[in-house]
């Protein structure tokens, strides 16, 4: 029964740990503003990876603003 309470509070902490690393990961994001024209997107109009720039080169379609 120990076991399964050790098990419990290992999920417990792990939860916390998650939700600790994407508030930092968002607080992070906004900081960075422009930065974010180097990361990948898809395109939601013909699902292309657009590996660079904010024009997806396939279907010319713009990247969408972010914070949705
Ligand atoms: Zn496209």
């Amino acid at each position: 029964m120990t076991y399964v309470l050790w098990l419990f509070f290992f999920l417990i902490i792990l939860f916390l740990s998650g939700v600790l690393f994407w508030t930092l990961r968002g607080e992070q994001r906004e900081d960075e503003g422009k930065a974010s024209d180097l990361e990948e997107w898809n395109c939601p109009s013909c699902g292309f990876t657009v590996q660079l720039g904010t024009e997806c080169i396939y279907c010319g379609e713009k990247k969408p603003e972010r914070g949705v």
